[in-house]
């Protein structure tokens, strides 16, 4: 599948170049600086250099972000090589999202000009005694003369030290509630001392050079230009803005899963055992094709989540939450597969490879907690249910969005912002489009375009996907104490949807696409067998067989495994 023309092809040509000897990217360097816990500096200084900070900036805005897919292709190249300089780096795009989503003109501009000159904005949502839970944060922002003052800790903040400015949420309500919180874009810098003071930097598993600090106010005074969006809209505004960064932050998973699965080939490549290379015995050549499987779902449903911010805007509730739980949680368990297989090497700090892998996997686990925990976004697709099961009864989809979102030859459309919505009222047409793509297939099937394994796969998923949606219309909604049957549903649901975004994909590919993960459709036959196993389905005794047969396919690709033409001529990381 070819994207089009992608900036992540020039920044990787740059990394390489810094990822050798003693550039700042090269494991070596990237090691010690975790060891000492210190940022990387000069890492996120070349990521200055290369201009990445104008990709964080909507192009309506003086900015370079013109596709949201291309944004993940940046951070997945970055992640590749060192996930702390991604994440110090990337939480800029995080910090201004709220005011791309409902900044004025003015401000939206502004911004976007600081933060191509360098500026690093940082996002405060979560507070010391408030996670998730957003509703109950305390910071206050009272009215005044002259416009607000802040009062209050944000906690747990990336870049709070380091940055320049912050968005921060707060309690402009005494009541609170969900009219009762706006959003404020602080400029540190102009605030006068002892108006506000950072946190200490909080010791953390991974990520362990990241300014993981906090922000106290105490009397600052911001003027009324500060507010983002409407006085008492924080809450909603929130809500929107995670919708965009939600999905592109899964970026960072894909770019540890493109790293444990290069470490782990190329060390059972070279790993000698019973007088054969590790790779050689087959119950090591499984666990690659499975964690390989787990990376090509994670892509597929990255792409189609990513895509879908342009093609399906206002169903971005639902996508984003499915992304952001699906794919850190598929790397998660990817990455959990192949420490099994490097054994000792994955948890030796300096034997292999700088202990990247070690690191690599102590970083990921953030992933899956920040920016709404995987249980926090399933519960966003609990709170659907009613919607989803309706919109599938009625077979309703998008089918020109779906369409766009699935492929990658289609121009995309400019992301209407204002199109974001707390609800899909529409449902999600990706899963909502799986009988007509069924349909599809069949035809294909009739003409020899597909094995017929394969369709038989896929139409499991089919039937498997129509249960779920019966036990999610048994479910009753319990807004509060929303039981633990449901975030198994979720979770199946989330299969679902990885397993409907990959057909998509793969019908409107196949009949161009060459190389040998598309032959006799093998990247899709797996990550059926893989979906199907999540949802419980039984499948052909014979049917983990095709994990061996990608696991060939991994172990003698010259660069990365990906779906994605960009990504392939990339190289090794
Ligand atoms: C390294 C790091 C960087 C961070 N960066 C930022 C940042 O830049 N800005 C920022 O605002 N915050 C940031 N955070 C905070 C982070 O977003 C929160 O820690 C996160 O939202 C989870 O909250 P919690 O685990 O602290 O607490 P809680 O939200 O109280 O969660 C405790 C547990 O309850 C679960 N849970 C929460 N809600 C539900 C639900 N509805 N249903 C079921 N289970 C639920 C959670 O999954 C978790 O397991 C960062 C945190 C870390 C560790």
């Amino acid at each position: 599948m070819t994207a089009t023309t992608s900036p992540a092809v020039a920044l990787d040509a740059r990394l390489r170049q810094l990822d050798m000897g003693d550039g700042p990217f090269a494991p070596a360097k990237v090691a010690e600086l975790d060891r000492k816990e210190a940022f990387p500096t000069d890492a996120c200084s070349a990521l200055d250099d290369f201009g990445l900070g104008a990709h964080y900036v909507p192009v309506k805005h003086g900015g370079r972000l013109e596709r949201f897919p291309d944004l993940v292709a940046l951070w997945r190249t970055v992640a590749r090589r060192d996930l702390t300089a991604a994440i110090g780096h990337g939480k800029t795009f995080l910090g201004g999202a709220c005011t791309w989503v409902e900044g004025n003109a003015k401000q939206a501009a502004a911004l976007g000009e600081e933060i191509q000159q360098g500026a690093r904005v940082s996002w405060g949502l979560t507070e010391r005694h408030h996670g998730s839970d957003l509703l109950a944060g305390e910071l206050s922002a009272t009215r005044t003369s002259e416009g607000w003052r802040l009062d209050g800790e944000k906690w747990l903040i990336n870049n709070a030290t380091r940055g320049h400015l912050v968005s921060v949420l707060a309690r402009t309500e005494p009541a609170g509630g969900p009219r009762g919180f706006s959003v404020f874009l602080v400029d540190k810098r102009t605030l006068p001392p002892g108006a506000f003071h950072c946190l200490p930097k909080e010791r953390t598993h991974g990520i362990r050079g990241a300014d993981i600090s906090g922000i106290a106010f105490t009397g600052a005074d911001v003027p009324d230009s500060a507010l983002v969006g409407r006085q008492g809209g924080g809450i909603e505004l929130v809500l929107k803005a995670l919708q965009l960064t939600r999905t592109v932050a899964v970026a960072m998973s894909l770019g540890a899963g493109d790293h444990a699965l290069r470490l782990t080939v190329d060390f059972a490549k070279a790993h000698q055992l019973y007088e054969r290379r590790l790779v050689d015995l087959p119950r090591a050549r499984r666990p690659l094709g499975q964690a390989a499987t787990q990376l090509l779902l994670a892509e597929a449903v990255t792409c189609v989540g990513s895509r879908s911010l342009h093609a399906l805007t206002n169903e971005a509730s639902l996508t984003s939450a499915l992304t952001k739980a699906f794919v850190p949680s598929a790397i998660n368990d990817m990455i959990a597969q192949l420490a099994d297989l490097m054994g000792a090497r994955s948890f030796l700090s300096d034997v292999y490879a700088h202990g990247m892998f070690q690191k690599l996997e102590r970083d990921h686990r953030i992933i899956a907690i920040f920016d709404g925990s995987t249980l926090v976004n399933r519960n966003a697709v609990i709170n659907q249910f009613p919607v989803l099961v309706r919109a599938w009864r009625q077979e309703r989809r998008d089918a020109e969005g779906l369409a766009t979102a699935t492929t990658l030859t289609a121009p995309l459309p400019e992301a209407d912002l204002s199109r974001l919505a707390l609800i899909s009222l529409g449902g999600c047409s990706v899963v909502q489009g799986l009988p007509a793509a069924l349909q599809r297939l069949q035809a294909l099937e009739e003409g020899g375009g597909v094995p017929k394994h394969v369709a038989v796969l896929a139409r499991a998923l089919g039937t498997a996907t129509a249960a779920v949606h019966e036990r999610m219309a048994a479910h009753p909604p319990s807004p509060r104490d929303v039981p633990p049957e449901a975030f198994h549903l979720a979770e199946h649901y989330e299969a679902c949807f990885a397993g409907a975004a990959c057909l998509h994909l793969w019908l409107n590919h196949q009949a161009r696409a060459t190389g040998p993960l598309w032959s006799d459709a093998l990247w899709l036959e797996a990550c059926l067998v893989n979906v199907l196993s999540r949802l419980g389905v039984e499948t052909a005794p014979d049917a983990a067989d095709v994990f061996d047969r990608l696991a060939a396919t991994v172990v003698d690709a010259p660069g990365l495994v990906s779906l994605l033409d960009d990504v392939r001529t990339e190289g090794a990381p």
